[in-house]
């Protein structure tokens, strides 16, 4: 762990166990140079505990490149608690949680996140304030989508010479919280509309109210399409997957979807553009963020508007310079952490 904490550059990292909710959780602190560390809380089934803590360390420091390329006053954190097969109470363990966070003092704000709900959050706010995305303040999947959206248009300026997505083939894998509200979008665009997820009542609602047609999931990423937007779970683009893409470029939601950094040459060999995860998803951080800090919507949807800016730079970078624009976030993001 030691090891992989040095090489990520994580701060710090604090666990708890408290055998009388069934709360098994730690949260991992990338960076704090910028502000507290701000980041979701994923309440899911892990198979090992090492897995917990790699998920944890990356994507806290998926968090600080996200924060400090949105320019944000804050740093990366993220917690991860370990779904139990059973709880007691799913409150109580929330609960426990949020007194855990209370005695971080503030160096850690957590948000929903994979298998989390604002009801969570509501559970958690009932012993600490640092805590974001309850009833009360919203879910972030909506921001997450409007600049996912706003991404996929410089995306497809970048790659395909216009930002208009009239008649485009876009295949969306997975209509959760941000596939279905981005799904809305594109098709109001006029994009013709390609999806996939696990769980086919939400294929079937994309059918019907967006006319999308239905791909079987293991068939996704192999389908023709313009753009492929990932909206599931991470690490999907590996040296087989890739291999397969028939698409002129990805572009989507989920965190983390290089399955390493490598994978970036490999798109960048085949052509096909990359929109570095943390710079196009970096909408729902950017609501809580501004949210927490008391902003008003106009303020939080005047900053997101910045996202479709920054993704043009990393994208004339890459090209000016020939690299990958996961290569090119990566070194601006580390530059301007090191130079905070
Ligand atoms: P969600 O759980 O609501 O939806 C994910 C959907 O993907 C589910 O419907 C699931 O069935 C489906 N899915 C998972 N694996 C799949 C596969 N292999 N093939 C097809 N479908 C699959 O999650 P969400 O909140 O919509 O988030 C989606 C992704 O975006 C996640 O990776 C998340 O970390 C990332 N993200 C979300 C937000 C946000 O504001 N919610 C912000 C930034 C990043």
């Amino acid at each position: 762990m030691f090891a992989l904490m040095q090489s990520s550059q994580v701060e710090t990292m604090h666990f708890i166990v408290d055998p009388d909710t069934g709360l098994k959780a730690l949260i991992a602190i990338h960076s704090s140079q910028m502000g507290p560390a701000l980041g979701g809380c994923r309440y899911i089934a892990y198979g090992d505990e090492e897995s917990a803590i790699q998920d944890a360390i990356r994507l806290a420091q998926n968090m600080s490149y996200k924060a400090v390329l949105a320019g944000l006053p804050y740093g990366g954190g993220k917690a991860v608690i370990m779904r139990p097969a059973h709880v007691p109470s799913r409150a109580a363990l929330f609960e426990s949680f949020g007194r855990f966070i209370e005695s971080l003092d503030g160096r850690y704000i957590t948000a929903v996140d994979s298998g989390t709900s604002s009801a969570d959050m509501d559970c958690i706010a009932q012993h600490t304030q640092h805590v974001t995305s309850t009833t009360e303040a919203g879910d972030p999947s909506s921001h997450t989508a409007m600049g996912v959206f706003a991404g996929i248009r410089t995306t497809a300026m970048a790659r395909l010479g216009s930002d208009n997505l009239e008649g485009l083939r876009i295949a969306i894998q997975g209509i959760g919280h941000v596939g279905y509200a981005l799904a809305e979008q594109l098709h109001a665009a006029g994009a013709e509309l390609l999806v996939s997820d696990l769980d086919s009542g939400k294929v079937q609602l994309a059918m019907e109210q967006f006319g999308a047609h239905p791909i079987a999931s293991e068939a996704l990423l192999s389908t023709p399409c313009d753009i492929l937007v990932p909206c599931g779970l991470g690490a999907i683009l590996n040296s087989k997957s890739v291999a397969q893409l028939r698409c002129a470029a990805v572009a989507g939601a989920a965190n983390n979807q290089l399955s390493c950094p490598e994978i970036a040459d490999q798109l960048e060999a085949r052509g096909i553009l990359y929109a570095p995860d943390y710079v196009i998803n970096s909408g729902g951080l950017i609501y809580v963020a501004l949210q927490h800090q008391g902003e008003t919507l106009s303020t939080i949807t005047a900053h997101l508007s910045r996202i479709g800016v920054r993704l043009t730079e990393v994208f004339a970078h890459a090209q000016a310079e020939k690299r990958s624009p996961a290569h090119v976030a990566d070194a601006l993001a580390e530059r301007l952490l090191s130079a905070s």
